[in-house]
């Protein structure tokens, strides 16, 4: 008779196994298949299938009951999802509700999930750049942090790999504080933002306008029509689902795609609790998983493990990992586990107009904007802050209907759009510094509904950040002046870290095992068959959307972890 519960370990024994299935755990699993690893994906969401699973993507504005406004008693049980702009009436089944994921703020945090397969690459804004030499060098350079281990010819390559797959549509600028990449055909910027542009262009040596880089596909490649991707309609209701998979989502691209392969088994409702580290083998042997569904605790088994449930959430697997070895959590040799966490700073915007080009609108939508690159301390040391800011930049004309009238009159009225001037608007990305004193940790007494420690955030602004706030607003609001714009205002949203959705670090890359976490290969300094590739592995954050940077380097350590295992090295 077989012996029932070697068959069982046997049945939960993986090649692999991939903690998370957003934007990076989805490239994990893709090249883990793709090399032939029998691949195990654990997410503690439900399952959401491309198309299939998008209820709303089809939906006219009038067929929601509130009009895509959310009724009060769902933005007061959900105060900090409500904050984000894109929680809506047609979007919000895609963001963990508050009061289901608790966590602790010992300092305001604004703590944005989106826990479904596919994670938060259903909801992202799609804006892709590469970082440039300056920002992996950044730290060395300016003193702050410890040094990256890997510069920019490192993962180039990487770059130019997710970068054709997942189809990212731009401009070759010629920039060097932002490389090109492979892009498809550019969206294009329209006439104020073009006359911004050379304005800037006329006025500053070092100050660009550009059209955004964004992962959709302008002209549809062979690679993502094998994908079953077609040519973006710009609905620019992304954050729905897109049935025609025109940007890129791990739920249209990279987790169809391993699933091809035969070597990928999808869990859903599976909520990794910790990484099992065995100490006679010294290495991690798999993984323990609370079944969303039943409560109870399983055990999975692999020779490798991809640690990808977004920053903060693999902070806390690790935390959550502990062991004779590892009281601390897993390959926390150095202390620095959950510290040195930072973010993007998107406090400040600038708006005015622009009373010229009143003969042109804009036509149809565009899901991209203009940006405007890092141009500050990138060359030199040039003010009293540390590192930059990068922001968006958009022109749009204002209209308005007289609501004036009665019956016949006032419907005509309301037909007919009158237009405005220009408006023009900008909103700051900044790079926030990495200190020890921005954390995460293990509530001692709070637990999840699973039974887990909660998450205690403690992150804050500093006083580079409040400098670097004051900087863009002059700039930006001397750049508008300069270019002719009217009635320029400054705006402080005041909002709280975590909003921005770009937190990191935490489980920092560095050279030396005493001060950081993970080798140059993503890899555990203290436990080599456990990689960290989300943004919890990040060293700083540069002022780029860090997504596409989460996707080259889990790519890269896949690479590296297949060889090494091949190798019999791990
Ligand atoms: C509105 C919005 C706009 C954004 N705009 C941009 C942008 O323009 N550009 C950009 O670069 N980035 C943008 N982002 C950020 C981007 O979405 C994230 O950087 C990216 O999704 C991070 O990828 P990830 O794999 O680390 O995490 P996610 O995509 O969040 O995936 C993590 C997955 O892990 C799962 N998970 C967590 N804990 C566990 C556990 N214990 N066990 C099992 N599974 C677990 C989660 O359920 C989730 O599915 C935006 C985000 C939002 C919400
Ligand atoms: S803008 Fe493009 S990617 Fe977004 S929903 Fe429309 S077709 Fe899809």
């Amino acid at each position: 008779m077989a012996n029932f519960n070697i068959d069982s370990k046997k049945a939960r024994t993986y090649d692999a196994i991939v903690i998370g299935s957003g934007i990076s755990g989805g490239w994990s699993a893709k090249e883990l298949t793709e090399k032939g690893l029998k691949t195990l994906v654990l997410e503690r969401g439900r399952d959401v299938q491309h198309i299939k699973d998008y209820p709303t993507t089809n939906m006219m504005p009038w067929e929601f009951a509130h009009r895509e406004r959310l009724p009060k008693e769902i933005t007061d049980a959900n105060p900090i999802a409500s904050r984000c702009y894109n929680f809506k009436e047609s979007s919000a089944h895609f963001f963990a509700k508050d009061n289901e994921h608790p966590y602790v703020q010992e300092k305001p945090f604004d703590w944005i999930r989106g826990y479904q397969v596919g994670g938060k690459s259903l909801l992202w804004a799609r804006q892709t750049q590469r970082w440039s030499k300056y920002d992996f060098e950044g730290p060395a350079r300016d003193k702050f942090a410890v040094e990256w281990p890997i510069g920019y010819d490192d993962i180039a390559p990487w770059y130019s790999h997710v970068e054709k797959f997942a189809g990212i549509t731009g401009n070759k600028d010629g920039i060097d504080t932002l490389p090109d990449g492979e892009f498809l055909a550019p969206h294009d910027l329209n006439c104020v933002e073009k006359y911004f542009k050379e304005q800037v262009g006329k006025q500053y040596k070092d100050r660009h306008i550009i059209i955004g880089r964004a992962a959709h596909i302008t002209d549809p490649q062979q690679i993502h029509l094998d994908q079953g991707r077609a040519k973006c309609q710009h609905r620019v209701i992304c954050e729905r689902g897109c049935p025609f998979g025109g940007y890129f989502s791990s739920n249209s691209s990279t987790i169809p795609w391993a699933m091809k392969t035969g070597n990928l088994t999808m869990r859903p409702h599976s909520v990794v609790h910790s990484i099992i580290y065995d100490d006679k083998k010294q290495k991690a042997t798999g993984v323990r998983v609370i079944d969303a569904n039943t409560k109870q605790m399983m055990e999975f088994y692999a020779d490798i493990i991809f640690v990808n449930a977004a920053a903060l959430n693999s902070n806390l697997v690790l935390l959550n990992s502990t062991s004779s070895r590892f009281p601390n959590g897993l390959g926390n040799d150095s202390g620095v586990l959950g510290k040195y966490v930072a973010f993007h700073n998107y406090r400040a915007s600038v708006s005015g107009e622009y009373e010229g080009f009143l003969d042109s609108t804009t036509d149809g939508k565009r899901p991209n904007s203009g940006y405007i690159p890092r141009f500050r301390n990138v060359y030199k040391q040039e003010t009293d802050f540390l590192r930059g800011y990068a922001a968006g930049f958009g022109a749009n004309r204002n209209t308005y209907s007289d609501r004036n009238g009665l019956g016949e009159s006032l419907k005509s009225n309301l037909h007919e759009t009158k237009y405005g001037n220009w408006s023009v608007g900008s909103h700051m990305m900044g790079e926030t510094i990495p200190k020890e004193s921005n954390y995460v940790a293990l509530d001692k007494d709070l637990k999840d509904p699973f039974g887990i420690a909660q998450l205690k955030i403690s992150v804050g602004y500093d006083d580079n950040d409040e400098k670097m706030i004051k900087d863009y607003v002059e700039q930006v609001s001397e750049m508008f002046t300069n270019a002719g714009f009217k009635n320029v205002k400054s705006h402080d949203g005041n909002r709280n870290p975590g909003n921005d959705i770009h937190e990191m670090g935490g489980v920092r890359m560095g050279k030396d095992p005493k001060t950081s976490m993970l080798n140059q290969w993503n890899q555990l300094h203290a436990c080599k068959n456990v990689f960290v590739t989300d943004g919890a592995c990040m060293t700083s954050t540069s002022t780029q959307n860090p997504s596409l940077t989460y996707m080259a380097l889990s790519a890269r350590a896949v690479d590296y972890a297949v060889k090494q295992m091949k190798a019999k090295n791990l």
